[in-house]
């Protein structure tokens, strides 16, 4: 069996470094994250989770433990920074404020940035600008400013722009987080079909409970440690361990456990609008249209 796109061991950070007394931000942290999974990281403000991506895109160095990517072990001390540089192509990361990341007046520009810095030819340059407005449905923008774009279609020419760098996993940081909810649902759909058709490695850390559960998977993160990590549906079976973390179920989900509390039999997964309407449609034998 292939060895997993990302694995950490025991991986532990202090942003006050080697000083043993400072508090860790992340402690003792083992996961595995298999290429073509799409895993979400869920946890409430402090929890580790930004501390993570970083440590993951290589931005930061572990202060104990091992981070690999792609089987090779980047905390060993015979990386070269060219060798850290050739595997951090890999990992692109897209962040919480769209006008923080586009540099370009023109949003063509702006998606071949990233690639015109990685020494691409210009003709190819031009194939993935064009493959990857179109697959995030931007195609028509191509010679729009930025600026005039909305939050959501902003993000979406960010997410373009990692994609065209060609990485095997994008880690998306909050991505959604200062997006209307139109704005939102355009770049979960793009999330998830640059997950499904392109295969790429998808690691979302989100407030949103609703975007966490069409993940594959997700990890919760408390005080810098991992407390869950499972399929939505295991995830959100734990709502005692989640409030403790200080997080809630998605709506849906909590409705489902509210009517089990009181004698209603609903089994099945109820982590979706759809999978919740299916189990009661189920439960009052109502045949759905
Ligand atoms: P999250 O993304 O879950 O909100 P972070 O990884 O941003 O959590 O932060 C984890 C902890 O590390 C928090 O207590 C935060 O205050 C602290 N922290 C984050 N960045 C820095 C920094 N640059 N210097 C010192 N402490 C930091």
């Amino acid at each position: 069996m292939n060895a997993p796109f990302i694995k950490t061991e025991n991986l532990s950070y202090r942003y006050d470094g080697d000083d043993v007394n400072g508090s860790p931000v992340l402690k003792d942290l083992s996961l595995e994250i298999n290429e073509g999974e799409f895993v979400a990281v869920l946890g409430h403000n402090g929890s580790g989770k930004s501390t993570l991506a970083k440590l993951l895109n290589m931005i930061l160095t572990p202060v104990s433990g091992k981070i690999y990517i792609m089987g090779k072990d980047i905390t060993d001390e015979n990386m070269t920074e060219s060798d850290v540089l050739e595997l951090r192509k890999n990992i692109g990361m897209v962040f919480q404020n769209p006008d923080n990341q586009l540099v370009a007046t023109i949003v063509e520009d702006d998606v071949a940035f990233g690639p015109e810095n990685l020494g691409i030819p210009s003709a190819e340059i031009r194939e993935r600008v064009d493959r990857v407005l179109e697959s995030v449905g931007m195609s028509e923008y191509a010679k729009h400013e930025p600026h005039r774009l909305s939050g959501g279609q902003k993000q979406r020419i960010a997410i373009a722009g990692i994609m065209a760098m060609l990485p095997k996993c994008i880690i998306f940081d909050e991505s959604t987080a200062m997006l209307d909810p139109v704005g939102r649902q355009e770049v979960m759909e793009s999330i998830l079909k640059l997950n499904r058709e392109k295969n790429i490695t998808v690691i979302m850390i989100t407030h949103y409970m609703e975007e966490a559960a069409m993940a594959d998977r997700i990890v919760v993160l408390n005080d810098g440690a991992l407390v869950l990590d499972g399929t939505p549906e295991y995830v959100f079976e734990h709502e005692r361990i989640l409030r403790e973390c200080g997080l809630d179920l998605p709506q849906c989900t909590e409705l489902i456990h509210r009517l089990r509390d009181h004698g209603i039999e609903l089994s099945g997964e109820c982590t979706s609008v759809e999978s919740c309407a299916e189990l009661i449609f189920r439960s009052l034998k109502i045949e759905k249209e």
